[in-house]
């Protein structure tokens, strides 16, 4: 397969991943704007981000900083985080923020609030009627969230994307896998990364 043909299921496959995204979650989320000044990475697009979830920026920087360990300052529209941290480390704590604290448990709606009863915490949903006690969603660990190109990985291909390509998701990445069937284990090679999305080649089926 030739690069621009990786770059083109990629861009492809892009588009129909977040036009799916979107019609599940109702929520479209901007993308972190991410930039990097000495050791500090900030998120130009912080107060964006709150607005769109429609949460308390500081109860996200504060989840952030619990999340990461590091100090981070709210700044104007800005959130300054006092280390480097990538794209995708970003990107999925804000995921798992959503999914703790925004997505209904229920029916996944993010219409939702905050409701303090006694001592308990819950998450009531306005499309619904469910409420939750909140509970932290599952984290990805950094270490499992890296994922690099031109290094092969054993991935197990759970589903047949639109294009015939095998799917999976892999250490929080969609994976899309030409060649690959769905049910098969096959070694890969990571040809390409795009946000959180890569394409991989079959090296080895097992
Ligand atoms: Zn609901």
């Amino acid at each position: 397969m030739a690069q621009n043909e990786y770059e083109e299921l990629l861009n492809r496959a892009s588009g129909i991943f977040s036009k799916s995204t979107q019609s599940e979650a109702r929520l479209k989320i901007p993308d972190p704007d991410i930039i990097r000044e000495g050791k500090s990475t900030i998120v130009r697009n912080f107060q964006d981000i709150a607005d769109m979830i429609n949460r308390d920026p500081k109860h996200i920087s504060k989840f952030l900083m619990k999340e990461f360990g590091i100090g981070v300052t709210i700044s104007g529209r800005r959130l300054i985080i006092n280390r480097k941290v990538t794209y995708e480390q970003i990107s999925s704590k804000i995921s798992q923020y959503i999914d703790s604290y925004v997505n209904c448990y229920e029916c996944g709606s993010p219409d939702t609030e905050f409701l303090k009863v006694g001592r308990t915490n819950l998450l009531s949903c306005k499309a619904c009627g469910a409420q939750h006690p909140i509970k932290l969603a599952r984290e990805s660990r950094f270490e499992e969230t890296q994922l690099e190109e031109g290094k092969q990985y054993v991935v197990e291909i759970t589903e047949k994307g639109s294009s015939g390509e095998g799917r999976a998701m892999f250490r929080g990445y969609s994976l899309f896998v030409p060649g690959a069937k769905k049910g098969e284990t096959v070694k890969v090679l990571i040809k390409r990364i795009k946000r959180g999305m890569a394409i991989a080649e079959v090296v080895d089926k097992e």
